[in-house]
């Protein structure tokens, strides 16, 4: 089932995600759910937040983009990225690998919207799988921002926050708009 979204405005945004316990029949069908939600979307990442639940879960499939490259190292082994897509993280940590390097971000709750984020371009990686099995690996470019960009979703930071003042300061108007459309569309609820 297609889930509804998110939007910059709703407060689940902002809360701290639950870690999860163990992969019950409901986090099982949630994951599904969210496979289908960001296939609908066609977004390359949504965190559990973003569907209206604010535990540490999110999917990435990150097929559609063919012009940002990534790398990925699983148990040591340089493998195709795209051979674990789509793909969950449950309760993932981040060690940044290298320096951070600017590179464009937009993100399903913030519709239209984009902007040039830095961010480590090299992360290593531990979390749980869709089974609830712990995993760990190192990847680069557009999955490490990826990967970085949803975990923040579980600790209630936004791509916006990461943003250099400029950049914000461009989008301020625009943000304002959807933040009073997302309140209104709560409050007939
Ligand atoms: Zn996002």
């Amino acid at each position: 089932m297609v889930l509804p979204l998110a939007y910059y405005g709703n407060p689940v945004l902002r809360e701290k995600g639950a870690q999860v316990k163990s992969v019950t029949p409901e986090i099982a069908q949630l994951i599904k759910d969210m496979f289908k939600t960001m296939e609908d979307f066609r977004g390359i990442g949504l965190a559990a937040h973003q569907v209206g639940t604010a535990i540490q879960l999110t999917v990435i499939d990150i097929r559609s983009v063919e012009d940002l490259p990534s790398t990925l190292e699983l148990g040591g082994e340089e493998v195709d990225p795209h051979s674990i897509m789509p793909f969950v993280l449950i309760n993932p940590t981040i060690t940044p690998l290298n320096d951070p390097v600017k590179g464009p971000e937009g993100c399903l709750s913030f519709p239209e919207i984009f902007g040039d984020i830095s961010r480590p371009d090299k992360v290593s990686v531990k979390a749980l799988d869709r089974l609830g099995e712990p995993f760990e690996f190192v990847c680069s470019g557009l999955l490490a921002r990826c990967v970085q960009h949803e975990t923040d979703h579980l600790h209630g930071i936004l791509f916006i926050d990461r943003m250099d003042r400029e950049t914000k300061s461009d989008l301020r108007e625009d943000l304002a708009v959807l933040q009073e459309k997302t309140k209104a569309t709560l409050a007939e609820q």
